[in-house]
């Protein structure tokens, strides 16, 4: 039967370790939704993209529809031409006729570089969607990878609560009863190893009576930190 430092030792890797289980199982949510951030973003740019090249298109169907309306008053303007009055509403008429003929031409132009941006934006369209995708299947890994290291995780937390408990139940009564008040009072950090003849938790050397009574796995506390000792390595 190992003495109370000894098992203060393993008390001590046993709160450790569902210290640090306890922190990776409460940063999951935290990460996940990082992951799913991230992959909105994604979905958000390539939904973007495309929206831009339909933008470019309705565009195009509405300069189009411009274009027909000022070649309808064209018409128009040629057909008062034949029954201008006079000289001076000719030359209005023409004039009108082409300054409209001007607009065409400027919608014509805007056409034209529209369906050059069009023409380039689809070509990238292609790989902004290949990148979804794959934000898409990494998230889906991310969400299946931490579902399995959370199961895990909680079931090493069960058995090593089962397992503290055990070897809080070693304890001697006494000692026992020291441990669950300090326990109480201050937490996790009550229990500190000896490395060489120092206390690692407030690095202050402990004497060579302590060392003994130690190496024999006796109750020790530290004598400047209060924290219980056992030896490490
Ligand atoms: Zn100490």
């Amino acid at each position: 039967m190992p003495g109370p430092a000894a098992t203060l030792k393993e008390i001590h890797r046993l709160r450790r370790f569902i210290k640090d289980l306890d922190a990776k199982i409460e940063q999951a949510p935290k990460q996940l939704a990082i992951q799913q951030k991230r992959l909105a973003n994604q979905e958000e740019t390539f939904k973007q993209a495309q929206e831009h090249v339909k933008q470019l298109n309705l565009s195009i169907r509405e300069k189009e529809g411009n274009i027909k309306s000022v070649q309808a008053q064209i018409q128009k303007y040629e057909r008062q031409l034949d029954e201008a009055a006079s000289k001076k509403e000719y030359d209005t008429l023409k004039a009108e006729i082409a300054s409209e003929r001007g607009h065409i031409t400027k919608h014509e132009d805007d056409i034209l570089a529209m369906m050059g941006e069009i023409e380039e934006k689809t070509k990238l369209l292609p790989e902004a969607e290949k990148i979804v995708q794959k934000a898409r299947a990494d998230f889906a890994q991310f969400e299946k990878d931490q579902a399995e290291r959370l199961h895990r995780f909680d079931a090493d937390r069960t058995r090593s609560r089962e397992e503290l408990k055990a070897a809080e139940a070693t304890l001697p009564a006494d000692v026992r009863a020291q441990y669950d008040r300090l326990i109480a009072a201050k937490g996790d950090e009550v229990i500190s190893g000896v490395n060489g003849r120092t206390c690692s938790a407030c690095y202050t050397e402990i004497t060579q009576q302590m060392m003994s009574e130690l190496r024999r796995e006796m109750f020790l506390i530290c004598k400047n930190c209060g924290r219980m000792l056992y030896q490490e390595g």
